[in-house]
């Protein structure tokens, strides 16, 4: 195995427990690695850190996966994959759709494996993790005993990496839809259709937390995909108008409402842009009890910060002023780098602006079967508050 030297790290640099080797932080690398092959990664001083997969395509060059040495093969993804199953079994309740394994919070960096009903959706991020996709797969099937694998290979970190998309059955002794349940809920989901691995697993606690909390009136759920919050809320008694910007999406919303035997009056949807929507709402002095906001990732470098800030603030001004004398707004943030306290700071400058005071009712996160692991702060990247405004 070739062997990549890290340069003695600048103070403050050191990052103990995170997984990622930046180029700027190796010192040398002892031959030529494809991308995607195994190397030992070694201190300035000599210690051996652990072993992981290199690529020279990415500022994150190497991937540690183990800080033992030892092979990775299939018996190290058993090991790994039997921990997150463990974690589910404990602290997933009532659904049969969740994250098996996520990626670096279950070290195992570059690899999604979703379950819906009996069947694993899986997605390989990296090429590195894409090298391994045998040893994973056999795993897979070892530990999650699934009655189909489909691979959904086609997020845009592949290309970064220099991979092509790979999407379709592994195998196939199922149908090509499920309908999973979620608390009481039902959703149809089509393999290899819709966002992510077709579902947002990672809102789940918040829908159901949202669900209990809210106690009837109206809501608003912007960026609403298809229907995950309005389908708690109205089989609550909420009655909730749903905005998005994809028709399919809120088609697909007006299926699970029927699905779930919801009356259209109690949830209805909009193909539209959210900003316009809340526009006019806002000129309509339309209120509601409670409003909202998930919007998708503005985010996804650094740089782009600045257009993403003037977005969340717009959205949360305008939401304030929609919502009815202590109504309740929730805001989302999924990008890593609108971070808990600048979604705070662009809230409190939304509230001054529109002459409203806000308190905290809950602090969100994404659920447990996304897990987070301090030592990498990026595990943490879904964070929302609900507030009560007024
Ligand atoms: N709350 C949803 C997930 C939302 S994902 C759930 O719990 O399932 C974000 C959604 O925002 C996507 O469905 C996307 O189509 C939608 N979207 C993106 N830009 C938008 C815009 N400008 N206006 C309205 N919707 C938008």
């Amino acid at each position: 195995m070739i062997e990549v030297v890290l340069r003695k790290p600048k103070p403050g640099a050191f990052r103990p427990g995170h997984p990622w080797v930046y180029r700027s932080q190796i010192g040398r690398v002892g031959g030529k690695p494809a991308p995607g092959d195994l190397v030992a990664v070694s201190s300035a001083s000599g210690r051996f850190l652990g072993t992981g997969y290199f690529n020279d395509k990415s500022e994150i060059t190497v991937r540690i996966l183990t800080r033992d040495p030892g092979p990775i093969d299939k018996d190290f993804f058993l090991a790994r994959m039997e921990k997150a199953a463990a974690l589910r079994q404990r602290f997933v309740k009532d659904t049969n759709a969740f994250r098996l394994v996520s990626s670096e919070a279950d070290d195992l960096p570059g690899l999604i494996v979703d379950r819906y009903g009996e069947v694993l959706v899986v997605q390989f991020l990296t090429c590195g993790m894409d090298r391994l996709r045998e040893p994973a797969l056999l795993a897979a099937r070892a530990v999650f005993s699934p009655s189909g694998i489909y691979e959904r290979s086609d997020s845009s970190s592949r290309r970064l990496e220099g991979l092509e998309a790979r999407t379709g059955w592994v195998e196939q002794h199922c149908g090509a839809q499920v309908v999973v349940q979620e608390r009481g809920i039902r959703a149809r989901v089509s393999f290899g259709e819709g966002h992510k691995t077709g579902w947002y697993l990672d809102q789940r606690e918040n829908r159901c937390l949202l669900a209990d909390l809210a106690g009837g009136g109206e809501a608003l759920d912007v960026f609403c995909y298809e229907g995950g919050f309005g389908l708690h809320l109205a089989s609550r008694g909420v009655k909730v108008l749903g905005i998005d910007i994809q028709e399919e999406a809120v088609k697909r919303g007006e299926e699970h409402r029927r699905l779930n035997g919801i009356p259209e009056e109690l949830l209805q949807f909009q193909t539209a842009n959210a900003f316009d929507a809340l526009r006019s709402f806002e000129k309509e002095k339309k209120k509601f009890d409670l409003v909202i906001l998930d919007p998708p990732s503005f985010v996804k470098k650094k740089s782009a910060i600045e257009g993403a800030v003037a977005g969340y603030k717009e959205l949360l001004l305008r939401s304030m002023k929609l919502a009815a004398p202590g109504g309740l707004l929730a805001v989302f943030s999924c990008s890593y780098h609108v971070d808990e306290s600048l979604l705070m700071q662009i809230a409190m400058s939304a509230a001054l602006d529109a002459h409203k005071t806000l308190k905290v009712i809950r602090f969100l996160k994404q659920s447990a079967d996304h897990p987070v692991n301090p030592f990498i702060p990026e595990t943490y990247y879904l964070k929302g508050f609900l507030f009560s405004v007024s």
